[in-house]
């Protein structure tokens, strides 16, 4: 490339980057690339899950002090009342509170390489449409009391300053051997559906989760020897003064925002119909690392073509020291453990872990559920995703009938499970035989049809149980009562729509 090109491609890299800050900093989003692409749905009476997936924002100013452990954060939300009623409180999921105490820490003990190491989500200011507003914390829960209502179909306008310290763990928020592991850094809208607050909980295993989707726009300053992984696509990197260099990120309808923080990464990539697909590797691992980006790929493909389109431009597989977790999904981004990367691990187990994780791009990343309440919808999904790519792969046909285990109830919360060893067969291994027990029943062709309807009805959106035992109902033509009944031993799921919050 001559240098007359790359002044003008510096010059527009630098135009683009200062036109965001200027969104960023501003007050007037008129014009914002974040225009809402589809209002009208969110609004619909149907739905009215706070907050709208298509209409809200999380503008963010983050500032990484790795010698300190800590994230220095802006937040600027601004969403709208979409729930049809006066909102006289807000909630948010304060993740990193999960970690003072190591009483209550949810991380094995074998996360806390040099014995525990506390993390924590201080908040410093909230406002909300102009006025500063009083908070109450409970564990991952921050409550902000509003003066005023916000009334229904008013715009809201959240403003915080925050800071939170990452302890020095193997987790999946943690910072380990030089890899910083940013999960749920931030405060986090919480969801409202059916006038309920769908609120996190500190459970040690699973994802005690509900989020929605929302767009961010993310100024990210950090010391320049340092790579970035994050949801999303970076837009520009501009060296400071003194060492530090300041990224754009800015992720659309994304479930959550992650970040990965390294100065040893190997990166691989390649591209899958129109994603670009990434492997980034610890020292030692580069070969492995080819590997798992091809068979991601053929994943990738599969998923695409069979479910429906991925709408992201770039994926990141990222190998983290973790305990606890094997992978972890994340909205544009997985994570691996170490050890996945290795011989030991086996390559059928390989092969499992990533086609699994890459599944919950389409279910958890793309069609949403509360994690906390209905972990087998995502986990079911994503396993049975995942032993379908497998089986067409190695050339079986059929599904072979298993036998179900009608003892379980798919309708278990995390809260409600005993432990690990509860949740993993309840939603890993119960779930998938719920999918091939409807593969049994319909057929193959049927439940991709299913699927590919689900998704098209609830992509950027959260689906219940209820909302799935409708979608197959409809592609099925058939009342599927008593499939649903034998999974379900709680009243609350055995019958339709109409008798969820019952
Ligand atoms: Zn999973």
């Amino acid at each position: 490339m001559d240098k007359k090109k790359t002044y003008v491609i510096i010059i527009a890299v630098l135009g683009l980057i200062g036109a965001a800050i200027f969104l960023y900093l501003g007050r007037d989003t008129s014009g914002s690339v974040f225009q809402p692409v589809n209002v009208s749905r969110s609004t619909t009476e149907a739905e009215k899950i706070f907050p709208p997936p298509d209409g809200t924002i999380y503008r963010m100013g983050l500032y990484l002090d790795v010698g300190n452990q800590l994230v220095l954060g802006q937040s600027v939300v601004e969403t709208e009342n979409n729930t049809g009623r006066a909102l006289s409180e807000l909630y948010f999921t304060v993740y990193p509170n999960a970690f003072q105490t190591r009483e209550k820490s949810p991380m094995p003990s074998s996360a806390y390489r040099h014995g525990f190491n506390p993390g924590w989500l201080k908040l410093d200011t909230m406002e909300v449409n102009g006025q500063q507003v009083p908070c109450q914390q409970d564990e991952l829960s921050l409550m902000a009391l509003l003066p005023e209502d916000i009334l229904p179909g008013q715009a809201v306008k959240i403003e915080m300053t925050w800071e939170t310290r990452i302890p020095q763990a193997a987790y999946r928020l943690g910072t380990c051997d030089g890899v910083m592991m940013l999960s749920h850094i931030y405060p986090v809208l919480n969801v409202w559906k059916s006038g309920e607050w769908l609120l996190s909980q500190n459970i040690s295993f699973g994802d005690p989760f509900c989020f929605q989707c929302a767009d961010y726009l993310v100024k990210l300053n950090v010391p320049s020897e340092y790579q970035i992984i994050s949801t999303g696509v970076v837009l520009g990197r501009e060296a400071d003064p003194g060492g530090r260099d300041t990224l754009l990120i800015q992720a659309e309808r994304a479930r959550d925002f992650v970040l990965v923080a390294a100065p040893t990464y190997q990166t691989l990539q390649q591209k899958e119909m129109d994603t670009i697909l990434r492997c980034h590797v610890l020292p030692g691992y580069e070969e492995a690392g080819k590997e798992v980006l091809v068979r991601a790929a053929r994943m990738f493909k599969y998923y695409s073509c069979t479910f429906g389109s991925y709408p992201y431009r770039e994926f990141d597989i990222v190998q983290v020291p973790m305990e606890g977790f094997q992978g972890m999904e994340y909205s544009g981004v997985i994570f691996l453990c170490r050890e996945a990367f290795g011989p030991a691990y086996g390559e059928a187990r390989q092969d499992f872990l990533l086609a699994h994780e890459i599944a919950h791009q389409w279910w958890f990343g793309l069609v949403g559920n509360d994690q906390l309440r209905e972990p087998w919808l995502d986990e079911g999904l994503a396993n049975w995703s995942a032993w379908s790519y497998l089986r067409e792969r190695d050339g079986k046909n059929a599904a072979a009938r298993i036998s179900p285990d009608y003892q379980t109830d798919l309708g278990r919360s995390l809260s409600e499970m005993s432990g690990r060893e509860e949740y993993f067969n309840l939603a890993y291994r119960n779930g998938e035989r719920f999918w091939r027990e409807l593969e049994h029943e319909l057929g193959n062709k049927k439940v991709i049809e299913v699927l590919r309807s689900y998704l098209a009805e609830y992509r950027y959106q959260l689906a219940s149980a209820a909302d799935l035992h409708a979608v197959i109902e409809k592609e099925a033509g058939q009342d599927m009562t008593p499939l649903f009944k034998k999974w379900f031993q709680s009243a609350r799921m055995a019958g339709k729509k109409s008798t969820v919050g019952e």
